[in-house]
């Protein structure tokens, strides 16, 4: 690995803006870096994500390294010191929209799994650009895995060089109050749906949600609310709907979010739906992906050989992490939270140096995740100590 190489890589990433359904230019980089490393497959599947495969000599498992390309936008009048696709280097720092979240750990990782020795691998290394990450967790990771079976999987999400071991998860709800329509003149012969609500959310306000050590509190925000018609025009109306934001912890499931609103004994005589808010997103090779907005919390037992042997490795990188979780929800959401395979996350960059003005990635930590990423390499597939240095 050079590391001039790879922050020159990274300013290229970050120089193609790819906001969510158009990463189509960053791929086609990702895809030619690739190429140009010598990695044994590279292709792009039905959701335009970009992936590369690199064969050890020797047999073993999969172990799939991913981040997204996809970036959220620039928040019109936020006002940036820096040009927001320029990859400017200052202060040691790369700035730009994606450098942390997550240019820099794609960049990192890839650069990582190019340099591995493959006469001495035992198995497959494998490196996914997925699109869409940032309007739905896991979907197109979902795709990727289907077709890279992977039996370990690597979240490069900021984690301060952290070792992640687990994330909390996420829904949205959906609740409806169904009342009875009639003129705004006589609300009495009507059955008023705002009214309802009211009381659903006086209700819902007393729910106790649990706490986790690592990921901290279950979170239920209410986050809109609108009554229908609207506007309404001398008439009592007959629906509302509201949408909560709700962050959910390990174990917690569709039917324990959602019942423990509709089991609530106020409730019982006010007619309500609740259910999970279902999406639809359409990628830029025009594939349309649905989604149920119901992204699960995750945990990877730190005793698990895969986190030892990660844990190893970067330690024989020369890094010195702490176990920790994400807040935000990822695309482990699926990788582990659904389809079960062993996941951890580990990248450059912290959790709040996302979405933000004058985004930016230290280029030491720059350095150091790509040593680590290696250093995963090595422990979990080549069964050496990793020697890692620039
Ligand atoms: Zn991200």
């Amino acid at each position: 690995m050079n590391k001039n190489t790879l922050i020159d890589f990274t300013q290229r990433l970050i120089r193609q803006p790819s906001p969510s359904c158009q990463e189509g230019s960053v791929a086609q980089i990702v895809l030619d870096e690739m190429k140009r490393l010598g990695y044994d497959r590279v292709w792009v599947d039905e959701n335009g994500s970009a992936i590369g495969m690199i064969e050890g000599a020797l047999p073993g498992p999969t172990l799939l390294f991913d981040a997204h390309t996809d970036t959220v936008g620039i928040a019109p009048g936020s006002v940036w010191t820096r040009e927001p696709f320029g990859a400017e280097i200052a202060d040691a720092c790369l700035y730009g929209r994606g450098a942390a979240d997550m240019k820099g750990a794609l960049a990192a990782m890839l650069h990582a799994a190019g340099s591995v020795d493959k006469s001495k691998l035992g198995g497959k290394v494998v490196v996914s650009a997925s699109v869409m990450e940032e309007v739905y967790e896991g979907g197109a990771l979902k795709t990727v895995m289907a077709e890279v079976k992977p039996d370990f999987v690597v979240i490069g999400e900021a984690s301060e060089l952290n070792l992640v071991l687990g994330g909390r998860g996420r829904a949205e709800i959906h609740l409806e109050t169904i009342g009875k329509p009639s003129h705004s003149s006589s609300p009495h012969l009507g059955v008023n749906a705002i009214h309802l609500m009211m009381k659903v959310i006086q209700a819902v306000d007393t729910i106790e949600l649990g706490e986790h050590p690592l990921m901290g509190p279950g979170i239920l925000a209410l986050t809109d609310i609108i009554s229908e018609p609207y506007p309404a025009y001398s008439v009592i109306p007959a629906r509302c709907k509201a949408t909560y934001d709700r962050r959910l912890l390990p174990g917690e499931t569709v039917e324990d979010v959602l019942g423990v609103i509709t089991s609530l004994p106020e409730l019982k005589d006010i007619n309500l739906n609740a259910k999970i808010a279902e999406g639809e997103h359409q990628a830029y090779t025009g594939k349309v992906l649905t989604c149920n907005k119901f992204f699960p919390a995750w945990e990877l037992e730190e005793s698990h050989p895969f986190a030892q042997k990660a844990l190893n490795g970067l330690r024989a990188s020369g890094l010195d992490p702490d176990m920790k979780a994400y807040r935000f929800c990822t695309n482990a959401a699926y990788s582990i939270g659904e389809a079960g395979i062993p996941t951890l996350g580990f990248g450059p960059g912290a959790e709040s140096d996302a979405h933000v003005v004058d985004e930016k990635i230290s280029l030491d930590e720059l350095g150091k995740a790509a040593l680590g990423y290696k250093g995963i390499i090595e422990t979990v597939l080549c069964g050496v100590m990793p020697q890692n240095k620039w």
